[in-house]
């Protein structure tokens, strides 16, 4: 597959600061893959999420050097509402900036910004709707729907602007784990079934560790690892002095080794351990 986000040499720094939030980040993405990005708070997760815009540096200001291409588009020439037709980024506590007084006109809103046509808005509108399981709620006020509910609005509205790639900052990290459960289905298909480029900030590991094709881990604004969730999640000296949290099962993996369990590789997922003790039970 050919590569749809070049970035090179990225190095970022907010107005008045001396200390870089992003330090020479160098990846490339293939069409169509699903990446998470991984790393304590302050790593600089945010900011890599708004570069793919050209948020950082067009609306932030600062100072950038490096380069960050997207479907071709490089984000330092070309203008967000531009970028915004590749590029949908659902930002960090995305339903609680909701201001629409109903779910249709908060979808339509930033259609009409890139100047859709409105039969092809309302098609879109549809489409998306029912993608993230809400058909039938057109006319209801966003503010009145529960948080799954609000997050799945957030992103069936960058969603409805068609872009090839979508950027999701912690998508899940307020809420329920029903909502949670439904927010990351609406993700995996949007990957899996629409064939969409996928960028995820998570804390959520068991998640990734089934959903992810790669993984980067970034601490401190550094590309410390980047690899699939199997290379990363069975370096745990690695996860924990990165202060990221590995899988549970992997994690139970990691303890009953260190007491002396004679256990080869590390599991990323429940089914990977069973067969696992299973053999070494029978073993
Ligand atoms: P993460 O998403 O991994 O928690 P961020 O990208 O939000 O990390 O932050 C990276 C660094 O940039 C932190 O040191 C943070 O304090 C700083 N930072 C984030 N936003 C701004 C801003 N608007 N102005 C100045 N510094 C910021």
């Amino acid at each position: 597959m050919p590569n749809i986000i070049e970035v090179k040499n990225l190095t970022y720094a907010y107005p008045r600061t001396d200390k870089p939030a992003l330090k020479d980040i160098s990846f490339q993405v293939p069409e169509g893959q699903f990446l998470a990005v991984i790393g304590p708070t302050g790593a600089g997760k945010s900011t890599l999420c708004y570069c793919f815009n050209g948020a950082v540096p067009r609306l932030f200001g600062g100072e950038m050097s490096g380069s960050v291409v997207v479907a071709g588009l490089d984000t330092y020439e070309n203008e967000i509402p531009v970028m915004a037709q590749h590029v949908g980024l659902v930002v960090q506590n995305a339903r609680n900036q909701l201001f629409n007084v109903n779910v249709q006109g908060e979808i339509a809103f930033g259609c009409e910004n890139l100047g859709m046509p409105r039969q092809k808005i309302l098609q879109n509108l549809h489409e998306t709707l029912t993608f993230v399981g809400l058909q039938g709620y057109e006319t209801r006020q966003p503010s009145a729907l529960s948080g799954g509910q609000q997050q799945r609005v957030a992103i069936a509205c960058v969603l409805a602007m068609e872009p090839d790639v979508l950027v999701l900052d912690e998508p899940t990290s307020e809420l329920d784990p029903m909502g949670s459960e439904q927010v990351m289905d609406v993700i995996n298909r949007l990957n899996r079934g629409l064939g969409k480029t996928v960028i995820l900030v998570s804390h959520d590991t068991e998640f990734i560790a089934q959903y992810a094709d790669r993984i980067l881990v970034i601490n401190d604004g550094m590309l410390i690892l980047d690899g699939t969730p199997r290379e990363v999640f069975s370096q745990a000296g690695l996860l924990a002095s990165n202060r990221i949290r590995p899988p549970q099962v992997s994690q139970l993996s990691f303890e009953l080794r260190q007491r002396g369990s004679p256990i080869s590789d590390i599991p990323i997922s429940i089914d990977e351990a069973v067969l696992l003790y299973k053999g070494l039970h029978h073993g």
